[in-house]
């Protein structure tokens, strides 16, 4: 064989090799702004933080390809992985189009092998999504919350299902924060009557009070309750919760908590709750007529947890009969909610799109470490357990301290709706 041939032939081999290694990555990302991807931004660089609260380090990928304070998680954004994704010859795939038979996502599920999305604008991998996926081996959650993932389809398949713990926990904790604060002191119509070019102040307040000596709980105290808690201290309000597991004493002590044994005990002697546990089956419609119709006349409710903890209909009829003053929160299910979903127009609402886990500052961590999860699918090291949801067809890690078996996803169809119902 002269040179040249045995050159070609080594050349077709390494193509054929690349090609058997090659993996597809489908990534689903919200869209642009509507006047494109932003080429200047507010701020010139957001805060350098080392570590979390209880010690855990921020994500430790070997290499980023993004300026943290960019906008990662839209599509132009790409979470910062084309290029190290390249360079390992996969292919990545892109798309804000998710839902439907007819969507970008389900076209090119058939043959990919990972799967990334946040739950901000979900894919929805429902355990008939994940059949027509026979390749599909990771979904990664860009953020926190994997209940977009049919978790008992992926166990069963055994696909490996991790976010990105602690990303945007206190990022949430901020905006529940400011949400109850909004709800109570009757922010936002306050602010409606300044831009509405008026000066009612007594139509400002005929509904805002103080938080001062209120009670407020929160469902759940794992890393967002427990922030939410301890940064809502110093407004002297009384402080309770109900989580699954009881705190130290001595955080009890430190924050003033009383424990509740169930969300019933809790929702009973509150004046404000504030969700924070995960959506699993145990979970899901908590916040029913029956729960609702427990709670103190007048009681405002914040979740950015998941829209489906809340029983939709429950909410709306609740806050025009005045058993609640305020609901408040930026998850929805589904998501993106059809335009006639009812949480558009109840009165006495807060609600945005779901943002709370998006800030820039919040995107530079969840890209970092999907960045960090990647490298170490592709190297075959473990991934850190506190990323795991589900992993060798059982709930792992964070997964089997938070959640429950079974599946969430049920009636994420009709974010499909969104598109179609005017
Ligand atoms: P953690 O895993 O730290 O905390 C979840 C807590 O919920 C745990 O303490 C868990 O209890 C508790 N819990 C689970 N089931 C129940 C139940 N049936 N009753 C009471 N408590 C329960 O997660 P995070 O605090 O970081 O996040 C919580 C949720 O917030 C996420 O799952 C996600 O849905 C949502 N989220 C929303 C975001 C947004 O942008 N709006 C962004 C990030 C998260 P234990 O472990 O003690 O059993």
């Amino acid at each position: 064989m002269d040179t040249h041939v045995r050159l070609f032939y080594k050349y077709c081999q390494f193509l054929n090799k690349k090609r058997q290694i090659m993996s597809k990555i489908l990534c689903v990302l919200y869209d642009d702004p509507v006047s494109g991807h932003p080429k200047t931004y507010a701020r010139d660089d957001i805060p350098r933080l080392e570590r979390y609260p209880d010690g855990q380090t921020l994500p430790t990928p070997k290499k980023i390809d993004f300026r943290p304070g960019e906008l990662l998680g839209s599509v132009s954004g790409e979470l910062g992985l084309r290029k190290f994704l390249e360079s390992l010859g996969h292919q990545l795939v892109v798309t804000s189009d998710k839902d439907g038979p007819q969507s970008v996502f389900e076209k090119e599920l058939p043959d990919a092998e990972i799967v990334i999305s946040q739950p901000f604008w979900p894919a929805y991998l429902t355990a008939a999504r994940i059949a027509q996926a026979p390749k599909l081996k990771l979904a990664i959650t860009a953020g926190i919350g994997s209940d977009h993932v049919d978790l008992q389809a992926a166990m069963e398949r055994k696909i490996t299902v991790a976010e990105v713990t602690w990303c945007n926990s206190l990022s949430v904790s901020e905006h529940a924060v400011m949400m109850i604060l909004a709800l109570v002191r009757n922010y936002i119509p306050s602010y409606q009557w300044v831009v509405k070019g008026g000066w009612n102040i007594a139509d400002c307040v005929e509904r805002s009070y103080d938080l001062e000596g209120m009670n407020v709980g929160t469902v759940a105290s794992g890393r967002i309750g427990l922030a939410v808690l301890k940064r809502l201290k110093p407004f002297d309000v009384k402080l309770h919760y109900t989580d699954r597991h009881r705190l130290p004493e001595s955080v009890e002590k430190e924050l003033g908590l009383t424990y509740h044994p169930d969300v019933e005990s809790l929702v009973k002697v509150c004046d404000v709750i504030s969700i924070h546990c995960p959506l699993h089956p145990e979970t899901e419609h908590m916040f029913n007529d029956q729960l609702i119709g427990r709670m103190k006349r007048g009681s405002y409710i914040v979740n950015t947890a998941r829209g489906k903890i809340c029983d939709r209909d429950a909410i709306a009829r609740a806050l025009k009969s005045g058993q609640l003053a305020g609901y408040a929160g930026d998850v929805w299910f589904p998501q993106p909610p059809p335009k006639d979903h009812p949480w558009r127009t109840m009165p006495h609402h807060g609600m945005t799109p779901h943002t709370s886990g998006t800030s820039l500052s919040a995107q530079a961590r969840y890209a970092a470490g999907v960045r960090e999860i990647l490298e170490c699918w592709f190297e075959k090291r473990p991934i850190r357990s506190e990323y795991l949801i589900v992993d060798g067809g059982k709930l792992a890690g964070t997964g089997a301290h938070s959640y429950s078996a079974g599946n969430a996803t049920g009636g994420s169809e009709e974010a499909a709706k969104f598109k179609t119902v005017k």
